[in-house]
């Protein structure tokens, strides 16, 4: 999708700073974190949120997920603990319509969120 924001950083038409890439998934740090490890887990498919993947796009979350296991590792921060977050539609705070884990670490994180 050539008007989508994160379609353009897998292309490197639009800069990132990338942490992890294979074959199904781009990884980059958060632009505005909110946490001291803040990044970006992005299927390599286009697909707007959690709600559109469908049977044949689980190898996409599945990656997704294997990503985040291998960066939490990396950054240290998987001893400690970690939070994933699919923000999903309007009320789940999805600004950017391109599925995307967050993989948020390295502080103490509040329970519920506001
Ligand atoms: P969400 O609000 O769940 O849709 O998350 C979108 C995230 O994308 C936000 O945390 C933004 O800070 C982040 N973001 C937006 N533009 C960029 C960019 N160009 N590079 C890195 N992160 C970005």
């Amino acid at each position: 999708m050539e008007d989508c924001l994160f379609c353009r950083i897998i292309t490197g038409e639009i800069p990132s700073n990338k942490v992890y890439e294979d074959e199904f998934v781009y990884a980059f740090t958060d632009i505005d974190p909110k946490a001291p490890v803040h990044i970006l887990i992005i299927p390599k498919k286009h697909l707007k949120s959690i709600l559109e993947v469908k049977d044949g796009d689980f190898e996409y979350i599945d990656a997704m997920i294997k990503a985040a296991q291998k960066i939490a590792a990396e950054k240290g921060i998987a001893a400690d603990g970690f939070r994933l977050v699919f923000n999903t539609g309007e009320n789940g705070g999805q600004t950017v319509p391109h599925l995307h884990l967050h993989l948020l670490g390295g502080r103490y994180l509040e329970w519920p969120p506001g």
